[in-house]
């Protein structure tokens, strides 16, 4: 049984060796914020970074392409050699840009080359949807009936995925594989490695959306041999709302023609030479369409410090001690009031969240978010609770789950409608 004083919380909190973090955020006093996973909280090193662009911006105008602290011509670039240790990466693995959807319409566009009976695509019925529609449509976009082309490995449980289903569905006919590395919903990790190596053994492309991983824990992309991975940068890794996200692509590909081709995917000595012929970088730089969206990417500068200085390894290890004290004290105090925790318990296969159902789900949330507990709503009754290694303590995680239980005990969520907002 665990110590469910405040008293043990204060006592943990003091012996975080990461707890110094918390002060290069903006968070608020008032407010205890779980929501990590959808939106990162604005760091100072964030702000920094994104104020010396637009400085670059006032001073030298254009020239900012080539000078001021991060020139605007290599800052991609510079983002993925910096992102790539968290992923396990090639410096030249690695490039910033565009977002998750655009990302993977890309690497569909690239790695999807249906040939003979080989033409079906492999993915998951509970993959978030921006990632079903953009498979469906690549599918569509090729001649193929989604219906018919887009296998869905389908859920036991509705919750979490087999493995052994997954593997069993890599059969003949699929032409590319695109999982995700952490369910969104529930939070459960699929092991990458050895889905790669099914993969492979069978020679079916196979890529990542790296989505609720990255910046959650360690990964080792290019050892187990990952073709292809995509990501946004605004939930863990913090780079504010709507910032440009990131791809990999395994060396072992460099060379191939990219499906969707723009003319910063150019060598970058070639790029100006405004030739008809196109002569793409022979890295992952080869993939970036247009012109970067350099204000979007400006907050990840100062972001990606952070993780370098805390280390990818202590914060996974800080993150499963906040969410295990989370779900032992959901166990506790909120016994019996109609919680279920729906993510996979064992530390090997949970990812930075956890995941609670309850019938009353919106209001609880609505009444949470008053109290000024800041909980991710998935409807229509789930509950996402991100503890964040960087800025969360487990003073946070005590009174969040305090606060809970009276909101419970109290019934005030029923002064609020069960229904959910325009975004949750
Ligand atoms: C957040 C998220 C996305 C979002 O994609 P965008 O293109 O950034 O809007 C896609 N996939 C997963 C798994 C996500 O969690």
């Amino acid at each position: 049984m665990i110590d469910q004083s405040y008293a043990h919380a204060r006592q943990r909190d003091e012996r975080d060796e990461l707890r110094s973090f918390r002060a290069e955020f903006y968070v608020k006093d008032d407010m205890i914020y779980l929501d990590g996973n959808s939106l990162g909280l604005l760091s100072k090193r964030a702000e920094t970074s994104t104020l010396s662009v637009l400085e670059s911006w006032k001073h030298h105008g254009i020239d900012g392409w080539t000078e001021g602290e991060h020139p605007w011509f290599y800052l991609s670039e510079q983002l993925g050699t910096q992102t790539a240790p968290l992923i396990g990466a090639r410096p030249e693995e690695v490039v910033v840009t565009g977002s998750t959807t655009v990302n993977l319409h890309q690497l569909v566009a690239t790695f999807y080359q249906p040939k003979g009976n080989k033409t079906k695509i492999l993915a998951d019925e509970l993959a978030f949807p921006t990632d079903l529609y953009a498979l469906q449509s690549q599918l569509r976009l090729q001649g193929y009936d989604p219906e018919e082309h887009l296998v869905l490995a389908q859920s036991r449980d509705g919750q979490t995925l087999n493995e052994e289903d997954l593997i069993s569905e890599m059969t003949e006919d699929i032409a590319l594989i695109v999982l995700p590395s952490v369910l969104y919903r529930s939070g459960q990790i699929l092991d990458i490695k050895r889905l790669t190596a099914e993969a492979r053994a069978r020679e079916i492309p196979i890529g990542f959306d790296l989505c609720h991983s990255i910046g959650v824990f360690p990964h080792h992309l290019h050892d187990w041999g990952v073709d292809f991975a995509f990501w946004c940068n605004y939930k863990y890794l913090n780079a504010g709302p709507g910032g440009a996200g990131g791809l990999y692509v395994n060396q072992d590909h460099f060379g191939r023609t990219p499906g969707l081709s723009g003319w910063f995917g150019s060598r970058k000595d070639k790029q100006f030479d405004m030739e008809a012929e196109m002569t793409p970088a022979e890295d992952a730089g080869a993939y970036q369409l247009g012109t970067p969206h350099i204000l979007s990417a400006a907050p990840l500068i100062g972001s990606l410090e952070l993780f370098a200085e805390a280390g990818m390894e202590r914060l996974r290890k800080k993150s499963l001690e906040l969410t295990r004290y989370l779900m032992d004290l959901i166990d506790i105090k909120l016994k019996g009031m109609g919680f279920t925790i729906a993510n996979p318990r064992e530390d090997q296969w949970r990812g930075g969240h956890v995941y609670v159902e309850h019938v009353e789900a919106a209001r609880i949330c609505q009444a949470l978010k008053a109290e000024g507990v800041i909980p991710d709503f998935r409807a229509p009754q789930g509950i996402r609770l991100a503890p964040v290694p960087l800025y969360n303590t487990f003073t946070d995680i005590w009174q969040a789950v305090d606060r809970l239980q009276r909101i419970m005990e109290t019934e005030t969520y029923k002064k609020y409608e069960n229904k959910r907002g325009v975004v949750a």
